[in-house]
């Protein structure tokens, strides 16, 4: 890792990070604790453990259970790597376009413990206002301004940023913030367990329309902060989900300081998979989750069972079937009643309801490289960036630029959207998408021939056309975080019954900050903690794991 990307990452003592506010546990300090996770017994090492799903919450369990000295068995049916997908452009080294997720806030501290094992680079990702996007145009209802700061747009945009910021004190902003950063749990709970059964049923949008401070403000304002939002890019796709997602995105700052994978994400999940275990128990030093695996993951799974011996039978999409006393599904929820034949009785019926209500949200982005970072040609007329990182209430939303160097292609998300926004592009193939998006892009910048730049095939995705995801990432809607609590507290199964145990899961959905992956691996590092549990073993007295605490702090339960 670079010296500027270990100065952003490196130590969580006083700052904003993914703690709670749901569960405050930290799961920083328990994978960097030198006494490791804690031990199974050595009669269970090398017992076989399947984990369905390569993305980066089976690849952190996989890699936690080896070390431990399991043997995770990994299914995967399409990509290692999931969601955090890098697709390279054709014939450009290291050119790629980020699928999936691609700006990482450095809130998220267990994700970036794996980053900097796996000593990848990271650096400030190009967001709007932002000095590594270094201009940004808004344009909205026709109306283009330029800007390097906030300062520069009109004052409508400072009095919509200041109208959200007095909103967000209205629900103790700064008091939640201060027991994060102090990981003050006792206060971060009363002070978020009072907002959870306020909140779940009720919009962002009811929020913002409600809030006394943009009560004060026109309804332009309102719909402005949908199209610029707050740090990111444009949040009125989120205005129907429960008030409850938003608040922890920014309390947890989710949505600041963001830096991307130089190379790719999906070299995280990649480097997981390859990376040799460190003094892994049981395992020979060398010992990595693709040597285990003869270096594929196993098939996709097609069947999940109980047999008559009460072992859970996972059968693949060839057919074979394996016995496990334990399985972890890390895919999304919805698969388990469309691509997997889920046995009914392995969850309750409340689990069911929760599992299959679960909603997503949908999400395309479109990318082209470009011959260099043209965008930074200054115009000679205005003497600005001929094109700058763009957000727009036209059909790109968010266009992102991404500079290797002068000489070097370049990167163009042509469009990044969501919702209605993404479903509009669904039907489209790339050629039709990158030309919806070029004769957007025209009408804010007459003057460059965006088209006369590109070099190579494009590139998109819309993940729910992929029937090994159906949608980019859970948006839970008001009412859903019974749903939420439900999946999240499943790794504990002291007191679920015995037919229903031995079966985990984590990921995307079982998450609290659903569509960031840091709450994908907390989930992922709940499952190492309820599977050590279930095959006998525990923690260490100085390093408590999420389990062992788990009932004094654990996510409220509201009542059905
Ligand atoms: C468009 C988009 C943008 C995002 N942006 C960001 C961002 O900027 N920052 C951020 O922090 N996070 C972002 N995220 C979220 C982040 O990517 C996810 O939280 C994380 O990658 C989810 O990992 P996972 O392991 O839970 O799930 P997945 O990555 O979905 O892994 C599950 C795996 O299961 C596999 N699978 C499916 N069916 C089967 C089967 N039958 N058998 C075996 N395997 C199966 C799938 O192929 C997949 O590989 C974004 C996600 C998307 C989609």
């Amino acid at each position: 890792m670079n010296e500027r990307s270990r100065t952003a990452t490196a130590g969580h003592q006083g700052r904003v990070t993914i703690f709670g506010p749901d569960f405050p546990f930290p799961f920083d300090n328990w994978i960097a604790h030198p006494a490791g996770l804690g031990s199974i017994p050595a009669e269970r090492h090398g017992e076989e453990v399947a984990v369905i799903g390569a993305g980066i919450s089976g690849l952190v369990a996989a890699y936690e259970l080896m070390r431990l000295g399991v043997k995770p068995v990994v299914y995967e049916a399409s990509q290692i790597g999931g969601r955090l997908r890098s697709q390279a452009f054709e014939g450009a080294d290291g050119v790629v376009a980020e699928l999936g997720g691609m700006r990482f806030p450095i809130s998220s501290t267990a994700f970036y413990h794996y980053v900097d094992k796996l000593g990848l680079q990271t650096r400030p990702f190009p967001n709007p206002l932002t000095e590594a996007a270094g201009s940004t145009v808004v344009d909205l209802e026709g109306d283009t301004y330029y800007a390097s700061s906030i300062g520069d747009l009109p004052p409508l945009f400072t009095e919509v940023a200041d109208a959200w910021a007095a909103a967000l004190e209205e629900a103790r902003f700064t008091d939640i913030q201060n027991a994060i950063r102090a990981r003050d749990v006792a206060t971060l709970k009363a002070l978020w367990n009072d907002l959870v059964p306020r909140w779940d049923d009720r919009t962002f949008y009811d929020f913002v329309a409600s809030s006394e401070a943009f009560s004060a403000l026109s309804f332009r304002h309102r719909e402005v902060f949908g199209q610029v939002g707050f740090g990111t890019g444009g949040w009125d796709s989120d205005y129907p989900n429960s008030m409850l997602e938003i608040f922890r995105v920014v309390m947890t700052n989710c949505d600041s300081d963001q830096r991307l994978v130089v190379g790719g994400a999906e070299q995280v999940p990649r480097g997981l998979w390859r990376c040799p275990a460190p003094r892994p128990a049981h395992w020979p030093a060398g010992t990595s989750l693709a040597s285990l695996h003869s270096g594929a993951p196993r098939p996709g799974d097609a069947r999940i069972a109980r047999d008559e011996d009460g072992l859970l039978a996972v059968t693949d999409a060839w057919g074979d079937t394996r016995r496990y006393s334990t399985v972890l599904v890390t895919c999304q929820s919805w698969l388990l009643t469309t691509q997997i034949d889920c046995e009914e009785s392995l969850f309750s019926p409340k689990m069911w309801t929760a599992l299959d209500r679960t909603r997503y949200m949908q999400s395309s982005k479109t990318f082209v490289m470009v011959d260099r970072p043209f965008w930074k040609d200054m115009d000679p007329r205005t003497g600005r960036d001929v094109m700058s990182m763009t957000l727009t209430d036209r059909l790109t939303r968010g266009t992102y630029l991404f500079d290797h160097g002068e000489g070097q292609p370049g990167v163009v998300c042509l469009t990044y959207s969501w919702m209605s926004d993404a479903m509009k592009m669904l039907p489209e193939p790339v050629e039709r998408r990158v030309q919806l998006a070029l004769k957007a892009l025209r009408q804010i910048y007459p003057g460059v021939d965006i088209a006369s730049h590109i070099i190579g095939d494009p590139i998109t995705v819309s993940w729910e056309a992929d029937r090994y995801f159906l949608g980019a990432f859970k948006g839970a809607l008001p009412g859903h975080y019974r749903y939420n609590q439900r999946m999240y507290a499943h790794f504990m199964q002291d007191q679920i019954p015995q037919e229903q145990r031995g079966i985990f899961i984590a990921g995307d959905d079982v998450s609290w900050t659903p569509a960031w992956v840091e709450g994908a691996v907390q989930t992922s590092l709940n499952a190492v903690w309820g599977i050590m549990h279930h095959l006998g073993g525990g923690t260490y007295r100085d390093n408590p794991g999420p389990g062992d605490v788990f009932a004094g702090i654990a996510p409220i339960e509201l009542p059905d």
